[in-house]
């Protein structure tokens, strides 16, 4: 019989570059997919609906939070993130990994769930580099950005409560210790 599929939950301050990790990761590896959260935010440039995130409203979200349709959700920057459980359910039972890309309060839910997990922790260079990021993104107002760096202290308060941290310098070495996790991870034998 196969066994579960195991959920590898990412998270890191915005502006770490860990969306593009995570493309990279699920194109390099097999077996492993990616979870499309739902969110209430405005789409940015270049995001498509139904790739990036699933775009609905702040009701219909509260409509299925309601509902339990959410493995784990979290209110971030005031607006509403959360996972699919159906969806990532089934993959799982059918032995596939799943990368999540989520905030350190969805991670922290999904702790209390009897499920295969690893948690990773993606941590930029330095904030230096992440106030240049998040500008060159040009995706959000200074205020945004000012009110999210403030949030990176509190996001890597939860560090400890994390599996591995992989420091994003450059990109290929972050790819390169994500992969080897993963691969690690399913050789594991005994799960604490
Ligand atoms: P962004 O708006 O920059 O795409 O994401 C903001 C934050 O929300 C990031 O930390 C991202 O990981 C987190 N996030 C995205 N999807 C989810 C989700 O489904 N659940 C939770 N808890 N956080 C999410």
């Amino acid at each position: 019989m196969k066994s579960n599929g195991i959920l590898f939950i990412i998270s890191a301050p915005s502006g770490s570059g860990k969306t593009t990790l995570i493309s990279k990761l699920v194109d390099s590896i097999g077996g492993i997919g990616r979870s499309i959260s739902m969110t209430t935010r405005s789409p940015r440039a270049g995001e498509i609906d139904g790739v990036d995130y699933i775009f609905i409203g702040k009701g219909e979200f509260l409509k299925r939070k309601k509902k339990g349709e959410f493995l784990e959700w979290a209110k971030v920057f005031d607006e509403y993130y959360g996972t699919p459980k159906k969806y990532i359910k089934h993959l799982v039972a059918k032995g596939q990994d799943v990368v999540l890309n989520i905030d350190v309060q969805g991670a922290m839910k999904i702790k209390r769930l009897k499920m295969k997990t690893v948690f990773i922790f993606i941590l930029p260079p330095s904030i230096e580099l992440l106030k240049e990021r998040l500008v060159g993104r040009s995706t959000e107002s200074k205020k945004v950005i000012n009110e999210r760096l403030k949030f990176v202290k509190k996001e890597m308060a939860y560090l400890s409560r994390y599996d591995y941290a992989v420091v994003n310098n450059k990109i290929e070495a972050a790819l390169g210790h994500l992969r080897s996790i993963v691969i690690a991870e399913r050789c594991k034998i005994r799960r604490g």
